[in-house]
């Protein structure tokens, strides 16, 4: 055996796996092996915003985020053409976003300064679990190892070995970086934007499970903007609507041009409570589970899967039981599972009901009530992990 943990991707899953693991359990650290195809700082498509539970996860792992380059959203405003709810935390930020190759390279750094290997260029190209272990053959070579965690995000080859058949559920999401508002001609967005992380809904009664997204970032300490769209891709709608189209309209609002862009997009594999997480020896964390269907967020919910696997793996090695049947369990009985069920529920509410009556109903009427199941059903879970 080459280690007794490998993990499979060194993106936020894979190193919260690693890192939690240190955390609870140290004897594991020499123990465990972490395989990324990329090197650091690598590209990531994303628009890096951090909601308040990514940080507490990570405030409880003593890293603070504010040591990467980020930009502060003072609040959070969910449109329904032209009006809709403003959310804002008084005396902090909103939404903390970073870009995700600085915040990708900082957690593994972090990672490697407590003494957990990871090895840069390395491609997982498939995953072999057998009685007494699992063997995973890369461009490297083979390695073997005990148990190994899938944590190669979206398109990861993992899910793809050990669970073949499994339905997908995938989002289709473009994404884009344009100037800030701070030009002279568009005074009034400067105003109205500038510090806000803006989600506008009004693609749902075309056919879009999702809405499109203008978030205040940066590349290298000069301010950009984040503009993309997200599309659920529901089962039940039976359309795959144009998203260009309606991302190039949105923008066209506030006087900008696709076209004069360079458009990039990337699947999100979404969470379905029925989906399968592991098989004996290799389990699966981030996005190679599924992240947030209604947003797409999944950052969060990558920090937590790890945190979530590491206790499963300790327990695994304790008992030297390692056919993971009870981790489904543990994920959806977390706080970080309960607030995945309630994003998958409320998925279907929100874009199955596409009639525009509805939509102005949750975004405009309905505030009070969007605002506090918001805070119960949806946020405010990492504060319970345990
Ligand atoms: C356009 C877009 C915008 C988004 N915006 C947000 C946002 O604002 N906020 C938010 O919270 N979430 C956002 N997300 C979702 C978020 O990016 C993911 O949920 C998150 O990255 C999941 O983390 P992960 O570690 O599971 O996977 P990843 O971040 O994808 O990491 C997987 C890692 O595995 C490596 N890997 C892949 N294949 C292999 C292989 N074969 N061998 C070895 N290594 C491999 C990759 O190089 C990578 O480092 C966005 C996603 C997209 C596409």
């Amino acid at each position: 055996m080459d280690k007794d943990i490998l993990i499979l991707g060194g993106g936020p899953a894979g190193l919260s796996t690693a890192l939690h693991l240190q955390q609870q359990a140290p004897e594991f650290t020499s123990r465990l092996l972490v395989l990324e195809k990329a090197h650091y700082p690598r590209p990531k498509l994303c628009a890096g915003g951090l909601v308040a539970d990514a940080e507490i996860l990570l405030e409880r792992l003593n890293l603070d985020v504010r040591e990467i380059p980020h930009t502060d959203a003072q609040s959070a405003h969910f449109d329904f053409r032209g009006r809709g709810i403003s959310v804002s935390v008084p005396g902090s930020h909103t939404l903390r976003i970073i870009r995700r190759d600085e915040f990708d390279a900082w957690l593994a750094e972090k990672a490697r300064s407590r003494g957990i290997e990871i090895r840069e260029g390395v491609t997982v190209q498939s995953v072999r679990p057998d009685e007494d272990g699992v063997t995973v053959l890369t461009n490297q070579g083979e390695f073997r190892a005990r148990v190994a965690v899938g944590a190669d995000g979206s398109n990861g080859q993992t899910r793809r070995a050990i669970l073949p058949g499994e339905p997908l559920y995938t989002a289709r999401v473009l994404e884009l970086l344009t100037p800030t508002y701070k030009d002279p001609s568009r005074p009034a967005l400067e105003k109205t934007r500038g510090q806000v992380a803006f989600f506008e809904f009004s693609p749902v009664p075309q056919g879009i499970a999702g809405y499109t997204w203008d978030f205040p970032t940066q590349i290298g300490g000069q301010p950009k903007r984040c503009w993309g769209i997200y599309d659920a891709n529901l089962p039940a709608s039976g359309q795959r609507p144009a998203l260009k189209e309606t991302l190039a309209a949105e923008m066209k609002n506030c006087g900008l041009e696709l076209a004069d862009y360079e458009l990039k997009g990337h699947p999100i594999r979404w969470f379905d409570p029925f989906t399968r997480m592991s098989v004996p020896r290799v389990l699966l964390v981030g996005d190679a589970v599924g992240a947030d269907p209604i947003f797409g967020e999944g950052i969060s919910m990558a920090l937590g899967y790890g945190k979530v696997a590491a206790t499963e793996l300790a327990q695994a090695f304790k008992r030297e039981n390692f056919s993971f049947t009870g981790y489904r369990q543990r994920v959806l009985t977390s706080p970080l599972g309960g607030t995945l069920l309630a994003r998958w529920l409320l998925t279907y509410l929100i874009y199955t009901f596409r009639w525009s009556w509805f939509q102005s109903l949750l975004w405009r009427v309905l505030k009070p009530f969007v605002i506090l199941v918001a805070w119960f059903l949806v946020l405010n879970w990492a504060r319970r992990m345990r």
